[in-house]
C-alpha cells in the first residue's frame, strides 16, 4: 500500500496534543510503515514539499500568523483534522475572548504580577510580530475542517484509532473509554 502523507502543526496550542500523539509509544513504528511525515514538528520539516493526505491541526487561531498557517494547511492537505479542544473551540487561550484586547495587553505586559521590568509601559508593537486577533477563533471558523478529535489532549488511543481509520479507509473504532472524559 502506498504510504499516506501526514503533516501536523501547532497554532495557539501548548503542544500537549502533539505529546499525546507521541504517547502512541512503540506503535509509532507501525505508523511509519503506513505513513510518511511531511511538514511537522515531529520531523522538523519546515515547509510542505508535496501535497499531503492528512493534516492535523493543534490549537486555534489567536494571531495573523495562525490564520496564514491554517490556510496553508487547508491548501496543502486533502483531509484536515482539528485535534484537541483548542483547535475545536479555542480552548484555554479563548478564555480571553470575553475581555477587551486592550485589557489583555495591559495585564500581560504592564500590570500583571508576573511582568518584570517595563517602566516605560511598552506594548509589543513591531511589524515583524504577528497581529493579535480580536479573539481566539476555532479552526472551523476560518477554514473547512473535515474531522474533529476531542479531548485536552485527545487520548493517544483516539489519535491512533483515527489515524489508522483515515490511512486504511476502514471504519473507525471508538470504544467508550476512548471518548469519555470524566
Ligand atoms: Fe494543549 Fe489541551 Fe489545547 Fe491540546 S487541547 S493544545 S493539550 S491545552
Amino acid at each position: 500500500m502506498e504510504k499516506k502523507i501526514i503533516a501536523t502543526t501547532s497554532l495557539a496550542g501548548c503542544f500537549g496534543c502533539h505529546m499525546s500523539f507521541l504517547d502512541i509509544d512503540e506503535r509509532i513504528l507501525d505508523l511509519i510503515e503506513l505513513v510518511e511525515f511531511n511538514k511537522s514538528p515531529i520531523d522538523d520539516i519546515k515547509n510542505f514539499t508535496k501535497q499531503v493526505d492528512i493534516g492535523l491541526i493543534e490549537g486555534g487561531c489567536c494571531n495573523s500568523e495562525n490564520i496564514e498557517l491554517l490556510k496553508l494547511f487547508r491548501e496543502n492537505c486533502n483531509i484536515l483534522v482539528s485535534f484537541g479542544e483548542c483547535a475545536i473551540m479555542g480552548g484555554l487561550p479563548a478564555l480571553r475572548n470575553g475581555i477587551p484586547i486592550e485589557e489583555c495587553l495591559q495585564e500581560a505586559y504592564i500590570d500583571g504580577p508576573t511582568v518584570g521590568e517595563n517602566k516605560q509601559k511598552i506594548l509589543p508593537n513591531n511589524e515583524e510580530l504577528p497581529m493579535l486577533l480580536d479573539k481566539v477563533y476555532p479552526c472551523h471558523e476560518i477554514v473547512k475542517i473535515d474531522y474533529f478529535l476531542p479531548g485536552c489532549p485527545p487520548r493517544a488511543e483516539l489519535i491512533w484509532n483515527a489515524l489508522v481509520a483515515l490511512v486504511t479507509g476502514k471504519e473507525m473504532e471508538l470504544p467508550y473509554e476512548v471518548v469519555k472524559f470524566d
